[in-house]
């Protein structure tokens, strides 16, 4: 085997066989969701429920940095990242309350060129008000892990250079500066993305990018991640766990 071949050559320990790509469960908002056009929101009791659930079956959520760096250690099977795109206000009131309770890490995503603004990139439905900075620091200080959304959710598979330069190499020096530690992980708007962009965020200096399907562009910078809403019961969540290991190849690296 070229592998072992490899590790005699060069004195190193093969690398650990990839396991299945890791399931990272996609959230936005936790409110409430009467009016929810976008389907990004879910309210905190039916988030309670899904925590529940990953309790029930011995599974817990972490941030992404955290699932990673388990999974690269050969470990952190039982680990399912959590990750919240767009970085509400919701998230202190709605949603780390519950990760505290359940002991859960997390992985938030901003957007430092709209601190305390709000949804505006939404056509339709409500305005959601985003973090301010001091907003993003207190989530940053209770443990949770920022991760950049882009400076102002911008679809960057239809960005100029310039603007994909600024989207993610800004983002991410904004993002180390107001919290005082680097930022590793990326989040792409609305989850589109192309060869292009991984190249960018990976010349950026982030270790990981989120996306949403990433077809064969999966890899450590376009990890793909199941979207949570409010109809995933207890059942609904069961079967796309189980879709997701039978759907998704092992993959180098992640
Ligand atoms: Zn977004």
């Amino acid at each position: 085997m070229a592998a072992s071949v490899d590790s005699v050559e060069t004195g190193r320990l093969p690398a650990p066989r990839p396991g299945p790509v890791p399931w990272v469960a996609m959230y936005h908002s936790v409110g409430d969701c009467s009016d929810d056009p976008y389907r990004i929101t879910v309210t905190p009791e039916r988030l309670a429920r899904q925590l529940a659930w990953l309790r029930r079956r011995g599974l817990r959520g972490v941030s992404v940095a955290e699932l990673l760096a388990a999974r690269a250690r050969g470990e952190g099977r039982r680990l399912v990242g959590l990750t919240f795109d767009d970085g509400y206000t919701d998230f202190l009131t709605g949603a780390l309350p519950l990760l505290r309770r359940f002991g859960c890490g997390a992985t938030l995503f901003v957007l430092p060129g709209r601190l305390g603004g709000d949804n505006a990139w939404d056509p339709l439905g409500p305005r959601k008000p985003l973090l301010t900075a001091d907003g993003v620091r207190r989530a940053a200080a209770e443990g949770v892990e920022i991760g950049s959304h882009g400076l102002t959710h911008v679809d960057l598979t239809r960005a100029d250079d310039a603007t994909l330069t600024a989207e993610v190499a800004e983002s991410r020096a904004r993002l180390a500066e107001l919290t005082g530690s680097p930022v590793d992980g990326f989040c792409y708007p609305y989850g589109t993305v192309d060869a292009r962009a991984v190249e960018a965020v990976r010349k950026a200096g982030y270790g990981y990018a989120c996306a949403i399907d990433p077809g064969p562009l999966t890899g450590p910078h376009a990890l793909p991640r199941a979207h949570v809403g409010q109809n995933d019961t207890a059942w609904r969540l069961h079967l796309k766990l189980r879709l997701h290991r039978l759907r998704r190849r092992p993959v180098e690296g992640v």
